[in-house]
């Protein structure tokens, strides 16, 4: 194991009715916020008009950036900055999925620094300040909600990139908040999850027992609560259970110790990048492929993923069999749950294959388990069409 640090600030506070803690915090927050929420799904079910009456008794004044976008774009987050700034606002309420709460974390770092906010995600600057941020979680997906990471797409260069930016202070996830997610979006987080484990499961690091099981874990219990949701939106215990596995997928619990990959997240920020599809989406297309380009590499870790999470039978099969069988599974499960499986699927073709693998390899090679240059990049890509 190697060595690390592990520190995580950000309050959770999970279950039914958990909103009632708003007010508390609010308070204590200070009197000026930004309200931030996407196309309007938080009105269609309510969510709003309890959180405006929660921040109204909280004695908040309440300014609002609505309409972030799926994959939240620069343009809008400079909005956010600007309305702050005349405003005075003292901090950030996030309401929605991980677009939501990833461009109230760029508006948050924004804010107090003098360049351009664009600086954190392309490494020339690190935040060194942050307005305060809440997030009131609707979607099970990114973990960002848990964690200090937030991607921002330049809808002008065609560049989406993820920056280190700033936790948020406090975090509320009603699993009733998720009953209206859309079915594809459903598919799309649950691919999501899954594909964080996987960056941070498919590792040369030795001996690292615990954090392989609570990777398994959080696999398996996506794996066993899938079908139980799309069968019923609004089972309580399948919602939360879903819930819980994105924030524990991607918030720093798994990487301690570990050298994780990252490469297929790359990659698929490229296509979205160019293309504008849904995150879990494109991770669905390129993850097994991905896996059948790198996992000579280690067919060790490739065969454990296939006995300990698909429960392939060994016996009879060669190592690279035992290996494949696992990937096999992994594309079944996407197929089964109806996951997009090919990049025809978003009608995407070769056309522009190469210039996405240039922009998935910004600053050189990607990926750890093993180092993918622009060429594999596009070979995995051509793999996914
Ligand atoms: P999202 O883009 O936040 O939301 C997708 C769609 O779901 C939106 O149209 C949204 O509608 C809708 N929606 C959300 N909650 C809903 C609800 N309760 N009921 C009905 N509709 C609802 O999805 P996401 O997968 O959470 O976030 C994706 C973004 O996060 C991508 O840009 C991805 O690259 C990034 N990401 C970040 C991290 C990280 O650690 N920061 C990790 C992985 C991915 P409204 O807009 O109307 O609300
Ligand atoms: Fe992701």
């Amino acid at each position: 194991m190697n060595n690390f640090i592990y520190h995580n600030p950000t309050e959770l506070i999970f279950g039914k009715g958990q909103l009632s803690h708003l007010k508390d915090k609010a308070a204590k927050l200070g009197a000026s916020v930004l309200l931030v929420y996407g196309g309007g799904s938080i009105k269609r079910t309510g969510l709003y008009d309890k959180i405006i009456s929660l921040l109204q008794e909280a004695g908040c004044q309440v300014h609002e950036l609505a309409g972030v976008e799926p994959n939240p774009r620069l343009s809008t987050v400079k909005k956010g900055i600007g309305i702050c700034r005349e405003q005075g606002v003292n901090w950030i309420l996030a309401v929605g999925g991980g677009s939501v709460i990833d461009a109230s974390k760029a508006i948050a770092v924004g804010v107090p620094y003098q360049g351009d906010v664009w600086d954190f995600y392309t490494r020339k600057a690190t935040p060194q300040k942050a307005l305060p941020l809440g997030t009131v979680l609707t979607l099970a997906a990114t973990g960002s909600e848990m964690n200090r990471g937030s991607v921002v797409t330049n809808w002008e260069t065609q560049e989406k990139f993820g920056g280190t930016t700033t936790f948020p202070t406090f975090s509320i996830l009603d699993p009733e908040n998720t009953f209206s997610v859309p079915r594809d979006q459903t598919i799309y987080g649950m691919c999501d999850i899954m594909s964080h484990v996987f960056e941070q499961y498919f590792s040369h690091t030795p001996e690292i027992p615990l954090q392989t099981r609570f990777a398994e874990a959080i696999l398996k219990t996506v794996i066993e609560n899938a079908e139980r949701v799309l069968a019923n939106p609004e089972d309580y215990d399948a919602r939360a259970n879903i819930l819980y596995c994105g924030t524990m997928a991607l918030n720093g619990t798994l990487p301690v110790g570990v050298e994780t990959d990252w490469a297929t997240h790359s990659i698929e920020h490229a296509v979205s990048a160019v293309y504008d599809i849904p995150h879990g989406g494109g991770l669905a297309i390129i993850f097994p492929k991905w896996m059948r380009y790198v996992y000579r590499e280690n067919v060790e870790r490739f065969k454990r993923y296939a006995t300990e999470v698909w429960g392939v039978d060994p016996a009879g099969k060669t190592d690279d069999e035992i290996a494949l069988a696992g990937i096999e599974a992994t594309e079944a499960f996407f197929a089964r749950i109806g996951a997009p499986t090919r990049l025809a699927d978003y009608q995407i073709g070769d056309e522009k294959l190469q210039l996405m693998a240039e922009k998935a390899t910004p600053f050189g090679p990607i990926g750890r388990f093993k180092k993918l240059a622009s060429e594999d990049v596009a070979e995995i890509l051509r793999m996914c069409l």
